[in-house]
């Protein structure tokens, strides 16, 4: 099987008819570079920068900023790179900002919010961002999407940055993709307006499943309520796909259940574009893809989507690759 999946690694994904999609990996430093390119990847799905703002003492600057995306863009070599904007708060806590504590950090200050409050922080990001984007194929992602007015606040700001850069003589490449991350769950009801302002979406499962079940991604003692399985937040994947299909624009899923095999034939009948997963997830995804026709994906969505429980669908859903 290991030897199988080695004569994988340098292939496109696609399925057995040939329905190309692509698979990337999730990064959160320029250090997981190795990784990737060893297992395959034809593309960075997700880089977290977060980290290049954790354990220290104060802000990274442009030009720490930039050094780091450069190596991701650089040693990708021109395939894909989704660099998420700054996604701190909930768990991810940044002592230096003396953020205030709150009640509930994953409904707090967060994340966009704090970007578009905090403009500061927000434009020396998109700064180091736009100038390494010559340097390889960027796309710039926002994570903690709720609505349509977020994106066109963040927007302005990055087009203020844009003429602020020209103004100075600073390249950056003009043809980079601005998306988003769907992970609340009124980005997905309201897919079909988002999709005409932004170049593509990728769902974020973790907290997507999250913020939809009501179910803290933390908290042990209910677990076994937090489940990519549940009707619902199929659903939502399902309209998410849709909406984004019918503007023209691609999606992909960069949590965890993009890389969680029983449902990737799911996803694939959905005609998710892109699957964004650690680096050792993707070689067994790639194969399980190889043996999957369109036909038989179209049908395991029937299947799935009619059934009324979580459990049914696991249960289901792990049967069909059994
Ligand atoms: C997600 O929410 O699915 C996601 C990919 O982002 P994070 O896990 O960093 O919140
Ligand atoms: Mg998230």
């Amino acid at each position: 099987y290991r030897a199988k999946l080695m004569e994988l690694k340098d292939k496109n994904t696609a399925t057995k008819d040939g329905k190309h999609v692509e698979l990337g990996a999730n990064i959160g430093t320029p250090n997981d570079l190795k990784g990737v390119l060893n297992n395959g990847a034809e593309g960075i799905g997700l880089y977290r920068t977060e980290f290049l703002y954790m354990d220290r003492t104060s802000l990274p600057t442009e030009e720490e900023q930039f050094e780091a995306y450069k190596t991701v863009l650089e040693g990708m070599e021109g395939k894909p790179v989704v660099i998420r904007t700054l996604d701190i708060g909930g768990d991810k806590e940044i002592p230096y900002l003396n953020l205030p504590k709150e009640m509930n950090p994953f409904l707090g200050y967060r994340a966009l919010r704090i970007c578009l409050d905090k403009t500061d922080i927000f434009k020396t990001q998109l700064r180091a961002l736009l100038r390494a984007s010559v340097y390889g194929n960027l796309k710039i992602m926002y994570p903690m999407v709720s609505g349509i007015t977020e994106v066109r606040q963040a927007n302005a700001i990055m087009d203020e940055v844009r003429k602020n850069l020209e103004a100075e003589g600073i390249a950056y490449s003009k043809d980079f993709e601005v998306g988003i991350m769907i992970e609340i769950p009124t980005a997905a009801l309201t897919s079909d307006i988002l999709a005409k302002e932004v170049d593509f979406f990728s769902i974020g499962t973790n907290d997507l499943i999250q913020y939809s079940t009501a179910v803290d991604r933390m908290n042990q003692n209910i677990a076994h309520l937090y489940t990519p399985y549940h009707p619902g937040v199929l659903r939502m994947i399902k309209m998410v796909i849709e909406n984004g299909h019918k503007e023209g624009i691609w999606t992909g899923m960069c949590g965890e259940a993009a890389g969680e095999l029983p449902l990737i034939p799911l996803l694939l009948g959905l005609g998710l574009d892109e699957f964004s997963m650690s680096a050792t997830s993707i070689l067994p995804a790639r194969e399980l893809i190889s043996t999957l026709t369109k036909e038989k994906a179209q049908e395991i969505v029937e299947k799935a989507m009619s059934l009324a429980t979580a459990e049914e669908v696991e249960e289901y859903l792990k049967s069909v690759i059994a």
